[in-house]
């Protein structure tokens, strides 16, 4: 598949992160969550993401500036140059548009932005009932109800403890999906009118909607062959 320098968007809770992690095996590409890269600075005690913690803690957005240094730093690693699936950047719109003049610097395309929507009341239910691998690298989640792990509190992956996030409780989880609303909402928008955005119904199971990003995936490829016949002569 050539489609390969991805970005969801989709409120917290929406699976962005689950689904990212499966096609990251699936396109042999790195999945950069931004969220996951903060925690795990904030384990290593890096200075920019310690300066993070205290908006993450309250549910608020990481200041632009600050986030787009951490990003780009990433986003500028050799790994990324194949592709890159990106999972919570861009979240304002001032992001977005940095994004565009990054991969505009490292010469590098943007093929398709995926949208994954899922109602209020299941993203809240979805939130409230998540368990984290206490272990940042492993970034596991799991379910109380829906997808819970094989011995409770322990992570199948890499046995480690499972935690509630801080943020995915009462009032953080709605200030989570307040900010989601304003800031990250008119991305969807930004992409539409770019022609690369892809909707897709997140509120199913994880294997469907999986099936259904791979389906979209490959008609987004299709579609793009025959612009491109269509404008050769
Ligand atoms: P996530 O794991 O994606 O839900 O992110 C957890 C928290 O990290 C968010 O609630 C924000 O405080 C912060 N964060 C992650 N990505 C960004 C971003 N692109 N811009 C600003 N803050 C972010």
């Amino acid at each position: 598949m050539k489609s390969t320098h991805i970005l969801f968007l989709g409120a917290p809770g929406s699976g962005k992160g689950t689904q990212c992690k499966k096609l990251q095996d699936e396109l042999k590409v790195p999945h950069l969550s931004t969220g996951d890269l903060l925690r795990e600075g904030i384990e290593e005690k890096k200075a920019p993401c310690l300066q993070a913690k205290q908006y993450m803690d309250n549910g608020s957005l990481v200041p632009d500036e600050l986030m787009i240094a951490i990003f780009q730093e990433r986003l500028s690693m050799p790994d990324c140059q194949l592709g890159f699936i990106l999972d919570g950047f861009p979240r304002t719109l001032p992001q977005a548009q940095s994004l565009d003049h990054l991969l505009q610097k490292l010469m590098l395309p943007l093929n398709c932005a995926i949208y994954l929507a899922v109602p209020d009341n299941v993203l809240i239910e979805r939130l409230s009932g998540r368990l984290s691998c206490s272990r940042p690298s492993c970034g596991a989640v799991y379910h109380i109800k829906t997808a819970p792990p094989k011995r409770p509190g322990i992570c199948n992956l890499c046995g480690s403890e499972l935690k509630q996030r801080t943020d995915d409780t009462g009032e953080v989880v709605a200030e989570r999906l307040k900010v989601y609303k304003k800031q990250t909402e008119p991305l969807i928008d930004y992409y539409g009118k770019r022609g690369i955005l892809r909707q897709i119904n997140g509120n199913r199971s994880q294997i469907e909607i999986y099936m259904d990003i791979m389906k979209t995936l490959q008609s987004y490829e299709q579609d793009s062959h025959q612009r491109i016949e269509s404008i050769t002569p």
